[in-house]
């Protein structure tokens, strides 16, 4: 019978480590400031998000936590004046999240930087490099049943017409800023850019 090795493929064992590192660059962020890992996360997670995805279910769904975590790391941040809540001027109930300059500060010195300035000394083809990963992340987020949250420019619903970006899923105009953002409602086109 053949013999299970327990051990890993190197590719598998650098995310692990490449995860460990990033997990531990976001607790210390979030210890030099008195916070906990989800509170940054959740800040760098708004900077990312579109109009249709900076709302508390779209937090839930990313990360995969409960409503009731939710509100209550929004609590702590809306306390701590990092973020304000703006009720949506067509949908009553609805309330959108935004950064305060205090939050934004926040993330000036993230671990994310840091990475950045290591991809940037790392290699000639970033964007292989980043089509890699990102159907990496798509292949596990289907075997998780997660929402993929891709950049909305190369979402199957993008459209570029005379009058400027809409989403077609939603009828609605997208101003340019929004369309660099990360959406709750992306779908994979079914041919993918290079
Ligand atoms: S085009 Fe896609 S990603 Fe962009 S807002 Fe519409 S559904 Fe979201």
């Amino acid at each position: 019978m053949r013999r299970y090795t327990l051990i890993m493929k190197p590719t598998i064992l650098l995310l692990e480590r490449l995860a460990a590192l990033i997990h531990q660059g976001v607790r210390d962020n979030a210890a030099r400031h008195g916070l906990l890992p989800i509170h940054i996360q959740v800040l760098s997670y708004l900077t990312q998000a579109n109009g249709y995805s900076n709302l508390p279910i779209a937090i839930a769904e990313y990360f995969g936590i409960t409503r009731g975590t939710v509100s209550q790391t929004l609590a702590v941040l809306e306390r701590r004046g990092l973020l304000v809540k703006e009720k949506d001027a067509r949908h009553g109930k609805r309330v959108h999240l935004k950064l305060t300059p205090a939050g934004e500060a926040i993330l000036e010195d993230s671990w994310a930087k840091r990475v950045e300035t290591a991809l940037q000394l790392m290699t000639p083809d970033a964007q292989t490099f980043e089509k890699s990963l990102r159907g990496l992340l798509i292949g596990l987020q289907q075997l998780n049943g997660q929402r993929p949250f891709g950049v909305c420019r190369k979402c199957a619903h993008f459209l570029v017409e005379l009058a400027g970006a809409r989403c077609g899923l939603t009828g609605e105009p997208l101003i340019e800023e929004q369309t660099v953002r990360i959406c709750r409602e992306w779908t994979a086109p079914q041919f993918e850019e290079t």
